[in-house]
């Protein structure tokens, strides 16, 4: 018998980490403690008062069932009010606000219920590979490549994208605070996203599962307070740290909600009633767009991280500026090192596992990125390796 892989499924990318993860198991059997600042995983636990909510829920028979993939009422209104609080708008349940398994379904599914074949996509690069692969590639589209450059602030720049994609194009997705490069974008720029997908006729997935992972006094905006037309995603994901719970919700357009309504009700049912209870009870916290204490406590964490890693890259001669949101350190990697891979490589012998920028597209090569999921101390001990490599 032969069996032959669907055509979309051989658009997919080689797994380019492959060698990567042969090396860290081999220098992990050799001995040699690794330090990973590779995946963008919190380390710190689910807030008490969400991880007590759910041992609650789960004992109740009725929420035991099969959840509404759409998500249960009492979820989509305390999403409802949280958009409310937090952004200040306002939702109709029934019709603009659906559940996700987590923001990376909605964001793969919803490409399913709005792409044909051969219909253009513009995705972010370097960007959250999901948006290339799971959702343009994986429902037969065509992804068109919007290089994020640092002279541009990490920014689409839509003047350089040419006229004739622009009109073809059936979607854009977006993401700040931004994976993998930290950026951010203000409410100027986001206005001037929502006039060109109306003068080209697309619209915006606004993929927003970092909007509380900012620091200082820093607030990331919805795109939806600029134009109520086009989706946003988000997830209690990062949120609450709630990465293994998968948990996360659309809203916004009602027909583009209604897609993906259709597409979810055919393949998944949802995810689970105590979840989504649990979630509640995190949302409910917020009482204005300030972050509560129980987000707040672990943001101010990944805060202290951040500074301590951004000074020591300074102190030791590799300039990296310092991110206003998410837990990720986008930074160039030295002159003379040829590539973003082989410097990973070389890290990785030395017990620091970072991600290398071409595993988020072309326009990540020469850069690394590192995730603020270890301790302080491990940090230091991260730094004090790469010194010793970069002295070399
Ligand atoms: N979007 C971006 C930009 C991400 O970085 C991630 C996770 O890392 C997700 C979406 C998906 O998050 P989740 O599915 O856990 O909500």
């Amino acid at each position: 018998m032969k069996i032959e892989y669907a055509e979309r499924v051989n658009r997919l990318p080689k797994y380019i980490f492959a060698a990567i993860e042969e090396l860290k198991l081999q220098k992990k059997k050799e001995g040699i403690d690794m330090i990973s600042l590779g995946i963008g995983d919190p380390d710190l636990s689910t807030p008490q008062l969400i991880l007590d909510e759910i041992m609650k829920q789960v004992r109740d028979p009725a929420n035991q069932n099969y959840p509404s993939s759409m998500g249960e009422p009492e979820f989509r209104e305390a999403v409802k009010r949280w958009y409310n609080v937090r952004f200040h708008l306002d939702f109709d349940v029934d019709m603009e606000v659906t559940n996700l398994i987590g923001g990376k379904e909605g964001v793969a599914n919803i490409a399913r219920a709005f792409v044909n074949a051969g219909d253009i996509v513009m995705c972010p690069n370097p960007g959250y590979p999901v948006y290339e692969n799971g959702g343009t590639k994986l429902s037969d589209g065509v992804p068109y490549r919007v290089p994020l450059l640092i002279e541009n602030d990490f920014l689409p720049k839509f003047e350089d994208i040419d006229t004739k994609i622009l009109k073809k194009a059936k979607m854009l997705y977006l993401n700040y605070p931004n994976n993998p490069t930290g950026a951010i974008a203000s409410k100027v720029f986001l206005k001037t996203a929502a006039e060109y997908a109306e003068d080209y006729n697309f619209f915006i997935i606004y993929d927003n599962p970092y909007s509380e992972f900012t620091f200082g006094d820093y607030i990331a905006p919805s795109l939806l307070e600029i134009d109520p037309n086009h989706i946003e995603i988000n997830s209690a994901s990062k949120m609450f740290c709630m990465t293994g719970f998968r948990c996360g919700w659309a809203v916004g357009n009602a027909k583009i909600i209604e897609g993906i309504r259709k597409i979810k009700s055919q393949i998944d049912s949802g995810c689970p009633i105590f979840i989504q209870k649990a979630v509640i009870k995190g949302l409910n916290e917020y009482q204005s767009e300030k972050k509560p204490k129980i987000v707040k406590d672990n943001i101010d964490i990944y805060e202290k991280r951040r500074d301590i890693l951004i000074q020591g890259l300074n102190k030791i001669g590799w300039k990296t500026d310092t991110p206003k949101a998410t837990f990720y350190v986008w930074t160039r990697i030295p002159e003379d090192e040829p590539n973003s891979m082989d410097f990973v490589k070389k890290l990785i012998n030395i017990g620091v596992i970072l991600t290398p920028g071409i595993g988020f597209g072309e326009y990540g090569e020469n850069y690394v990125r590192f995730a603020l999921t270890q301790p302080t101390n491990k940090i230091k001990e991260a730094l004090e390796r790469i010194e010793k490599v970069l002295n070399k």
